[in-house]
């Protein structure tokens, strides 16, 4: 049997888009917060839908609470291209500084509201539609379309697509995060980060009798933090061939996103934040105890471990004795070529369907990719995206944006994969 053109599913998205959005509503409308990370109800209602538009679904779950959804369709004869999205979302937060309620999922004035809408259950219901088509409409693909959809990405990923990926349990030629990164652009690079955990003793003593007796823990670690901030200094090595990309999206940094100049500064240099301090017992007492976190990002043309060794050697030669140095993970940045056929086959669908030029940059955070990178699967992040609220109050997704995306998704599963004409 023929499968029907690309074209023709493409506007059958068009003329059903009153369904995806409703998909997407619903997703947004069940609390998959993480923490706490209980993803019982989400997995519930994605393997219904996965069930009802028939298409094969199976749960891998490491730990008993961390259920990974894994779905395909497609021959496994041919190449595999892996689709992948989280299905947990970040805490509301303080829910009175939300104007509609989080996880209303309401759809208003074209924009769809909620935590998730951006981040990333649109890009999931994206994905799930798309999938849905090429079933209900019969495409015969040539080869397999692997829909993985993980509970964890949230914080960190261990039991998802880590523990998919470096177990050789999900495996392919190419991958697709549906990571927001708005309809014309994706995102081929990330940087990597180390978090690390200052801890300082000291000697306690009655206050009033210091600085001559007892060993200020909080003034050390005030110091220890201090030597190593010039962390920052190291010399980024950027190879030649993502030059291009990283000069672009130093502009759409300093334009568009961020809108403040000298912003672009994140994207090629170390970042350094001190996110969490505490120490001490009372006020009257010197400290004999102090720690703090600090959260470094490490662009592309550095590695991790080149930062680890700058650190312990900045903490020597500061001679500040009794700072303890634990490293509370740690990852290096990762790229994949624009060139790869994953690429040029999205920027043809972004093209055909939106008549524009995608555009390719480079994320200033980290997500689930890296582990897809790792190991050697070409692997992009596209999905629909209003920057705005994300990981903050008042998340949303334009409607026209979430269409769009889909739009994409179905037409490069297709030409990637081939189908019988
Ligand atoms: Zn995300």
């Amino acid at each position: 049997m023929n499968s029907p053109t690309k074209e023709l599913l493409i506007a059958e998205i068009e003329k059903n888009k009153k369904e995806l959005i409703s998909l997407c509503s619903d997703l947004i409308k069940i609390d998959s917060s993480n923490p706490p990370g209980d993803m019982g109800e989400i997995t519930s209602f994605i393997t219904n839908f996965l069930s009802k538009h028939k298409i094969s679904w199976e749960i891998l779950d490491k730990t008993g609470s961390t259920p990974n959804i894994i779905a395909k369709t497609g021959p496994d004869s041919g190449c595999t291209l892996i689709l992948n999205g989280h299905m947990d979302v970040v805490p509301a937060g303080d829910i009175s500084k939300w104007d509609v309620p989080p996880f209303s999922g309401l759809v208003k004035d074209g924009v769809l509201h909620g935590r998730g809408a951006t981040d990333m259950k649109c890009g999931i219901g994206g994905l799930l539609f798309a999938l849905s088509m090429i079933v209900k409409h019969q495409v015969q693909l040539k080869g397999k379309a692997l829909l993985t959809i993980v509970p964890d990405e949230e914080i960190g990923g261990p039991n998802g697509t880590k523990w998919l990926v470096e177990n050789g349990i999900t495996k392919g030629d190419a991958c697709i995060v549906a990571e927001p990164s708005c309809h014309h652009n994706c995102e081929i690079g990330q940087k990597g980060s180390l978090w690390l955990k200052l801890i300082a003793q000291g000697k306690s003593a009655h206050g009033s009798l210091a600085p001559f007796a007892g060993d200020n823990a909080i003034e050390k670690l005030l110091k220890a933090i201090e030597a190593i901030r010039s962390v920052q200094d190291l010399q980024v090595f950027l190879p030649a061939k993502i030059e291009e990309t990283m000069k672009l999206t130093k502009k759409v940094v300093r334009e568009e996103l961020l809108k403040q100049k000298g912003a672009e500064y994140i994207l090629d240099h170390l970042t350094f934040n001190v996110g969490k301090i505490c120490g001490g017992t009372k006020v009257n007492m010197v400290p004999d105890h102090a720690e703090a976190e600090i959260d470094i990002r490490i662009p592309v043309g550095l590695k991790a471990d080149t930062v680890r060794e700058k650190i312990e050697f900045l903490l020597k030669k500061s001679g500040i004795e009794g700072i303890q140095c634990v490293y509370n993970g740690y990852s290096d940045p990762n790229t994949t070529d624009q060139d790869e056929e994953i690429v040029e086959t999205l920027a043809a669908n972004v093209r055909a369907v939106a008549d524009i030029n995608l555009q390719k940059t480079f994320q200033w955070a980290s997500s689930d990719t890296k582990f897809y990178r790792y190991a050697g699967i070409p692997t992009i992040q596209y999905g629909p995206a209003n920057l705005e609220g994300i990981h903050s109050y008042n998340e949303s997704v334009n409607i026209d944006e979430v269409v769009l995306c889909t739009k994409v998704y179905l037409g490069t599963i297709m030409d990637y994969l081939g189908y019988d004409t």
